[in-house]
């Protein structure tokens, strides 16, 4: 079956997908982002990702190049287009394509507009975290507004690949005063040798990851014990489990860190039950949007 791509208004054949070269997002990466999964048809917590993308663009100043219910709508297209059951949605919103210079363009510049979907194997997904993964530790020397979901990723590109050249899955960022901040491309979570899960907080140094955030509500539903707070590397190397978190990776256990298990190096128990628990605490959207509908309600 032949891919396609949402482009600038129109639905085109992947191969034909194409943004100009003097697009803002590929000369100064001045554009935002947002990944979405897809169950069975249905996006995933589409309210908060649309409520991150509504901060990302106002944090950049960068308006909206349709409507919010537009971007409802075509990401259902697309979706159905491609005739994904499981999978992810991009979305991309740059500043548009104007001459390259610094300062923003002229108010008459619209901004420009990406949506793409493709396949993710949630199954394969459930046998790796059957297994877990590794992580190694590494400087956080990203910019200080980490808190945007911008396509300005050259720092965490930097960091996945040395993490992936170490032999691991993922780099865990360690700020200045040895706190780990978050992966590249994800959230970091430990559990305390006396049982507390541990994640940083949300405005020091990391993104406000929709997955974090989810099951951040599945803990206090559940009374699980948990804290936001940063936590070192020591702490980390002492934990009884570990686990990323992101919209790809639901929740998946870390048996390495630095070339250490993690307790006795088998994906925690906690961490298991809690992939569980994720989508059944998460939002399916539904796969007409209608306006007003509960999913899209701030
Ligand atoms: N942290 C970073 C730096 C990320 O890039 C991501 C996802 O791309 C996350 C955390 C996890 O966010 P989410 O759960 O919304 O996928």
């Amino acid at each position: 079956m032949s891919r396609i791509a949402y482009v600038n208004g129109r639905y085109l054949p992947f191969r034909q997908a194409m943004v100009h070269i003097e697009d803002r997002g590929y000369q100064f990466s001045d554009g935002v982002y947002e990944v979405c999964l897809v169950q069975d048809g249905h996006l995933v917590d589409e309210r908060l990702h649309m409520a991150r993308l509504t901060r990302s663009l106002r944090e950049l100043q960068i308006r909206w190049p349709v409507t919010p219910s537009a971007l409802a709508v075509i990401m259902r297209e697309v979706v159905a287009r491609e005739r994904l059951r499981d999978g992810v949605i991009y979305v991309q919103i740059t500043r548009g394509v104007a001459t390259r210079n610094h300062p923003f363009p002229p108010a008459s510049v619209k901004p420009a507009l990406v949506v793409n979907a493709r396949p993710h194997d949630l199954a394969a997904g459930d046998r790796a975290a059957a297994e877990g993964i590794a992580v190694v530790t590494m400087p956080d020397i990203r910019w200080q507004r980490v808190d945007i979901k911008t396509v300005s990723l050259v720092a965490n590109v930097l960091a996945k690949e040395a993490a992936h050249q170490a032999g691991a899955d993922e780099a865990w960022l360690v700020d200045r005063d040895g706190y780990i901040t978050e992966g590249s491309s994800t959230n970091a979570w430990i559990v305390t040798p006396d049982g507390v899960l541990l994640t940083r907080r949300v405005g020091d140094g990391i993104l406000r990851g929709v997955t974090r955030e989810v099951l951040v509500g599945i803990l206090r539903r559940d009374g699980i014990r948990f804290e936001e707070r940063s936590f070192t590397v020591a702490e980390a190397l002492e934990a009884r489990e570990a686990f990323i978190t992101s919209a790809g990776n639901l929740v998946m256990p870390v048996v390495r860190i630095d070339g250490r298990p993690v307790a006795n190096g088998h994906p925690g128990q906690l961490s298991l039950m809690l992939r569980g628990l994720f989508l059944d605490g998460a939002e399916h959207s539904s796969l007409r949007f209608s306006p007003g509908s509960p999913n899209m309600s701030d």
